[in-house]
């Protein structure tokens, strides 16, 4: 099974998603580790990509795509999770080509809607373990010891580069820009809805919304 996560940034796709690789053995697919991989990396797609991202802009289509591919090429157990993918509607016709090269469909479309200010409330807070990555919030999820790690006794801490307000707002109005590229699933939030139409046409015309 293929799917698409969609919702805006902080709405817990990367939760969900985790949860799905552990419960059901899929895969995830996030272009936003896959670049933040390659910054840290400092391979040459990570030097191109940095600055965008850190602006809360986004990086080409072609990139991106390009890492998908590759990835979808390493194999994807029970299935794939995209998740910050596809973004344009380029993308979205990359996605098709790049599954239906391989023998696959996309299966589902899940949209998570969250209320935007509590979004940023959840984003400008979060910081991680820099040594093992567990997740902590300044207001929801302080360290039990402050300044320490609850799970590996770390003291050193780090945050997004991406996850201040300004940049926060700029990512959330280019999620919102994404309806006039690509459909959505028509009904409410939380709901599920099988995408046939969503794989089936490489346009994703807005008429099919
Ligand atoms: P995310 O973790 O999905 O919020 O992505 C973080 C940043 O990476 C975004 O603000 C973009 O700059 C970039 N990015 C991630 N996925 C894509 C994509 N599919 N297309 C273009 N840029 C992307």
């Amino acid at each position: 099974m293929n799917i698409i996560l969609l919702g805006p940034p902080g709405a817990g796709k990367g939760t969900q998603a985790e949860r799905l690789v552990a419960d059901r053995g899929m895969v995830q697919l996030s272009t936003g580790d896959m670049l933040r991989a390659a910054v840290k990396a400092g391979s040459p797609v990570g030097l191109q990509a940095k600055a965008v991202m850190d602006s809360g802009g986004l990086v080409s289509d072609e990139i991106v795509s390009a890492l998908i591919g590759e990835r979808l090429d390493q194999g994807t157990g029970n299935g794939a999770i995209f998740d910050g993918y596809p973004r344009t509607a380029a993308q979205a016709a990359s996605l098709d080509a790049l599954l239906s090269q391989r023998g696959a469909k996309l299966d589902y479309v899940i949209e998570l809607a969250v209320d935007e200010d509590a979004l940023v409330e959840r984003i400008v807070g979060r910081f991680t373990c820099a040594n093992c990555g567990a997740g902590y919030h300044d207001k929801f999820k302080l360290p039990k010891v402050a300044g320490t790690c609850d799970v590996c006794g770390h003291h050193e801490f780090k945050r997004r580069a991406d996850d201040n307000e300004e940049t926060v707002r700029t990512r959330m109005a280019e999620y919102r820009a994404w309806p006039n590229i690509a459909p959505r699933p028509r009904r409410s939030s939380r709901s599920t809805k099988r995408a046939g139409w969503f794989a089936a046409s490489t346009a994703w015309p807005i008429s099919a919304r």
